[in-house]
């Protein structure tokens, strides 16, 4: 059977060891992550072109997915590399001070408006939570603080506010260089870290497309003040995909209101026909175990059941010792949430206009799918928005994206339930060809046997975009399908 959920894996130190990524392509990872907070731009550029070998090696399309850093604030570094904080006592954030002295009673910021921008009372949590601060009073630019959680507190640890409000742009200067980078590297989606606003991601595809790069703009959400009406809507439309950054996001919103907010994301994401990733600490336990917990087990098949089209590994596979087998768990419990009913049926859109044939033919070819016996969907697409309209139905049927077009393949490497396929046609009109040599491509991928049922949508002409006008159910075999 056919794996629909997507695994996103996170490269790093782990899957530079000999023989991982070959590994991690068997376990079948769909999507690799650069992630730009660590690694000089040669290391993103060496491991990307890994990813083309051993994609041209397995025929195997791994979609590449570059992460920029963002504005995550961070404090700066201690004397002693680490201190211990305790509950009740004395400690200050101050841009001011010396980056490389901290001690126990102070620190350097690498964020200077933070002073401005809280308040006494503001809690700040380090660490992603693990060290929380109350705000006592601002001196100057020095933020005067009490230890609400102690423990260690180690260099170059990340700040939040709790509640979210800190104004930082999602673009820093060096994720403006590390677009250049991406652009030489050639990459099928750029996520975007801690988005305001839909101008945010507006900047971001500017900036993009200026530097010659067509990827697709995936937006974590890991602000509070991304999540509230309308922004999040507005996000959600100004991306291809969306990441529900539960790190991030838990730390600003409180751990407590991540379930629901998950779900809502996810189905809002689907509904205005966005491709959504779940991320973070889903096979956390795995960093060190061969296997995850029952309770991690139960995050994966659950955010299926929410709709995710995407689950994600991070430090997983970028630092763990179990890489592989993190992707073969994802695989397992993927394999068996699929099977649930629930995630196979769909009332999406079904009281809807479209305006636009070909998203009425991508509806129709979903619905013909879900209700009678069809093996398979093959869309001929070459911007890719059929198989993105048809995925976003839920279904047990595989949906094949046929293209010639690299960078559609790659794009459709996160869409549950799409599967890529290079697929040349010689120029020609003529739809019983065009259908025969459709079928023998799925001869040779073992997709299809005799007496298989797939649909096929397609446009008059090949090679044009938005002109999908077709929809044929061909039987293998049968009739003109040799
Ligand atoms: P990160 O983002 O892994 O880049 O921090 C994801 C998250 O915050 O959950
Ligand atoms: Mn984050």
């Amino acid at each position: 059977m056919l794996r629909r959920t997507k695994i996103l894996a996170t490269l790093g130190p782990a899957t530079d060891k000999p023989g991982v990524l070959e590994g991690l392509f068997d376990a079948g990872v769909d999507v690799v992550r650069m992630n730009f907070s660590h690694g000089s731009a040669e290391d993103h550029i060496a491991r990307a072109n890994e990813i083309r070998e051993l994609g041209k090696k397995t025929g195997r399309r791994v979609g590449i997915l570059a992460d920029l850093q963002g504005p995550k604030i961070r404090i700066a570094r201690f004397k002693d590399t680490k201190v211990f904080l305790n509950e009740g006592q004395d400690f200050a954030l101050d841009i001011n001070f010396d980056p490389l002295l901290g001690d126990n009673t102070q620190v350097g910021i690498t964020y200077e408006p933070l002073a401005l921008e809280v308040k006494p009372g503001s809690r700040l949590l380090l660490d992603d939570g693990r060290i929380v601060l109350d705000v006592v009073n601002v001196e100057n630019m020095r933020v005067n603080c009490t230890v609400v959680v102690g423990g260690d507190l180690s260099n170059n640890k990340g700040i939040n506010l709790l509640g979210g409000g800190l104004s930082a742009a999602a673009l820093t200067e060096k994720d403006k260089e590390d677009i250049k980078t991406i652009a030489i590297m050639g990459c099928d989606y750029v996520a975007i870290s801690f988005p305001r606003c839909a101008e945010d991601l507006n900047e971001a595809r500017r900036l993009l497309e200026a530097a010659g790069c067509h990827a697709g703009i995936v937006s974590k959400v890991e602000r509070a003040e991304a999540i509230v009406d309308p922004v999040m809507d507005e996000i959600i439309l100004a991306s291809d995909a969306v990441m529900v950054a539960r790190g991030d996001l838990g730390v600003e919103i409180g751990d407590a209101n991540l379930p629901a907010i998950q779900k809502k994301l996810i189905k809002r994401t689907r509904e205005l026909n966005r491709v959504a990733i779940t991320a973070t600490q889903m096979m956390e336990s795995m960093i060190e175990n061969p296997i995850p917990t029952r309770a991690e087990v139960f995050d994966v098949a659950n955010a299926i059941y929410d709709g995710t089209d995407v689950i994600m590994l991070s430090a997983e596979t970028a630092s763990g010792n179990h890489p592989i087998k993190a992707v073969e768990a994802m695989h397992r419990i993927c394999i068996e949430a699929e099977k649930q009913p629930i995630v196979r049926v769909s009332d999406h859109r079904i009281n809807i206009q479209f305006e636009r044939d070909d998203e009425a033919i991508a509806m129709s070819a979903m619905y013909l799918a879900n209700h009678t016996k069809i093996k398979g969907i093959v869309a001929l697409t070459e911007s890719g928005s059929t198989p993105l309209w048809m995925s976003r139905i839920s279904s047990g049927i595989p949906i094949f994206a046929f293209s010639s077009v690299e960078e559609t393949l790659g794009k459709v490497t996160l869409f549950r339930g799409v599967f890529p396929i290079y697929f040349k046609l010689e120029e020609t009109q003529d739809h019983a060809e065009v259908n025969r040599s459709v079928v023998k491509e799925l001869r040779k991928w073992n997709i299809a046997k005799d007496g298989d049922k797939f649909i096929i949508t397609k446009g008059d002409l090949t090679g044009v975009k938005g002109g999908t006008n077709a929809l044929k159910v061909v039987v293998v075999g049968q009739g003109l399908t040799p």
